[in-house]
């Protein structure tokens, strides 16, 4: 059964911990998440970007998928599947469909705007018993090569939002998704701290999780933050134990001679040539 993110949040945040979520973006990453939570014994929160949506045939087959899964792997920890950075069409989308937990990104609108598009997502959200995630503040990230540094969310638009009754609150505090650039100045505690001052208990999520040093990750913990977002580091530990065995010589000729296999040797001898 799928829940919202409420109840673990909450105990999260009380028990000074955060809830990873990590994003599925096909059946073999979501399996390895799901054993792993079992296996921890550790709640689980689910994203699913609304590109990754669009790849896995629509939100309804997401939703398929991670039932049917949660029942064939008899996984008894509580697993809330998440829409990630969702667009107001997509946010009602993703409820029809069957979600447990809404992200509506409306950072890059006018506050105004975001707020009136929150508030009506908070009201239907709250019918249905759903977690929402409102965000403030963008966070930055790579397009096109260019790496943006990420905003510092203004802790009074972010009391603003808290008190429509958003469940939890996602405020840029200098956090960029994919790999930090050398030069990241690191996340703002000053920012954090404000917003903390502003929003009391209200749960606070971090986004762009890869890569965070740890002291730092416990620090915002302490600070109110009660879910990170992990999905960078996940592609990568796929590329590393791919490059494991091409580069590391792992003999692939023993291993029967598929197209694939002759493929990743060939390209490996070639550039030991
Ligand atoms: P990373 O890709 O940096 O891990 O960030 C994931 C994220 O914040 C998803 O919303």
């Amino acid at each position: 059964m799928l829940v919202s993110a409420k109840e673990m949040l909450i105990k999260a945040r009380d028990g000074k911990y955060a809830v990873g979520q990590f994003n599925i973006n096909n059946l073999e990453w979501t399996k390895a998440i799901l054993l792993t939570a079992q296996e921890n014994n550790s709640p689980v929160i689910l994203g699913v970007s609304e590109g990754a949506g669009k790849y896995m045939c629509g939100y309804t087959t997401v939703v398929g998928m991670v039932k049917g899964m949660i029942d064939e792997l008899k996984i008894t920890v509580p697993v809330a599947l998440h829409l990630d950075h969702g667009t107001y069409e997509g946010a009602k989308a993703c409820i029809n469909a069957g979600f447990s937990s809404i992200m509506f990104d409306g950072s890059h609108y006018p506050i105004e705007e975001n707020i009136a598009k929150t508030t009506e997502l908070v009201n239907t959200c709250n019918i249905l018993g759903l977690s929402l995630e409102a965000e403030v503040g963008s966070i930055g990230g790579e397009e096109d090569g260019v790496i943006g540094m990420g905003e510092c969310a203004d802790p009074d638009e972010c009391k603003a939002v808290a008190d429509l009754g958003v469940t939890m609150l996602a405020a840029g505090i200098g956090n960029i998704h994919g790999k930090y650039p050398e030069n990241w100045a690191g996340l703002s505690f000053e920012t954090l701290a404000a917003i903390k001052e502003k929003v009391g208990d209200m749960p606070l999520v971090l986004h762009g999780g890869t890569g965070i040093p740890e002291d730092m990750i416990k620090k915002a913990i302490s600070l109110g933050v009660a879910k990170i977002n992990v999905n960078t580091e996940c592609q990568l530990a796929f590329q590393a134990a791919t490059r494991k065995y091409i580069e590391e010589g792992k003999d692939l000729q023993g291993k029967g001679s598929t197209p694939e296999n002759c493929l990743l040797l060939d390209s490996r001898l070639s550039r030991l040539q």
